[in-house]
């Protein structure tokens, strides 16, 4: 089952009298669980195509599908309903609140949350600081953490929620490359422990290496998409249709084994 549908999705933006498109006729369908790298050059669309799906913006034309629920027609309660309970964020520049410990910037999302008791969202908050590594810096702001450090709350955090989906925007972009592989190297282990879904956008060449599914974002449109099987790339496409979920024994799809990235 699809985790996310992307159906023929523009985006246009207003600059000024100007129509920016930023996103022209995006078809895409990806598969739960899966460690997805949307790759381009700076410009590309990736942040639009994140926000999109991330239900933060809206389509111009086209539809989106979480969990085979079309998100046009919500109203933005709904949506802001829908990504509490079901999308985590990571951010470029960690988007940590600085006045508040790592262990409340973790803790924060949950607050809105009125199923969870305090001593559940205590408990939580606890279990994912644990979780990446950080369980000795709860009391620390985040001016007290390194950049890696910081990108581990942010982490966290998007995991409280415990989210079917992880939204990551260029989430190695301001780390040096050996924190960012360790960074990877988390969201890989607990990508495949928790089976959630990560979506992350880069341009930066090792780290979609280290994806399973790329999609490569030229000018607003999809370039390109490839799936990893036993460490081999293969490009996967069906006419204009590409699919996240690989060849499935469609007679249709090419699967020609191609180093991708
Ligand atoms: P990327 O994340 O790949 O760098 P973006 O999705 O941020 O690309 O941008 C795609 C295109 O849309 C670019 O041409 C960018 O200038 C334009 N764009 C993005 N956001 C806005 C906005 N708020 N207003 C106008 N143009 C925008
Ligand atoms: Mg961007």
């Amino acid at each position: 089952m699809s985790v996310v549908r992307v159906e023929h999705v523009y985006k246009d933006y207003l600059l000024g009298e100007q129509r920016v498109p930023a996103l022209k006729d995006v078809t895409l369908s990806i598969e739960r669980g899966v460690f997805l790298a949307i790759a381009g050059p700076s410009g590309s669309g990736k942040t639009t195509l994140l926000n999109l799906i991330g239900c933060i913006d809206t389509p111009t034309r086209g539809k989106i599908y979480i969990n085979d629920q079309d998100v046009s027609g919500k109203t933005p309660d709904q949506l802001a309903d829908l990504r509490a309970r079901t999308i985590g964020f990571i951010f470029q520049t960690f988007n940590l609140l600085p006045v508040l410990s790592a262990a409340e910037n973790v803790e924060y999302p949950l607050l809105q949350r009125d199923d969870l008791t305090k001593a559940a969202r205590q408990r939580r908050t606890a279990h994912f600081l644990d979780i990446v590594g950080l369980t000795q810096f709860a009391k620390h702001r985040p001016n007290q953490l390194s950049g890696g450090q910081r990108q581990r709350v942010a982490i966290a955090r998007a995991l409280a929620i415990r989210p079917a989906i992880v939204l990551a925007d260029e989430p190695t972009a301001n780390l040096d490359r050996v924190t960012g592989q360790e960074i990877l190297q988390l969201m890989k282990k607990i990508n495949r422990r928790f089976k959630t879904t990560f979506i992350f956008s880069t341009h930066d060449r090792r780290v979609m290496k280290m994806a399973d599914r790329l999609v490569k974002v030229e000018d607003g449109e999809i370039a390109m998409l490839a799936m990893r099987a036993n460490s081999k790339w293969s490009k996967v496409r069906e006419g204009r249709r590409i699919t996240a979920e690989g060849s499935n024994g469609h007679p249709d799809t090419q699967v020609r084994a191609e180093a991708a990235p």
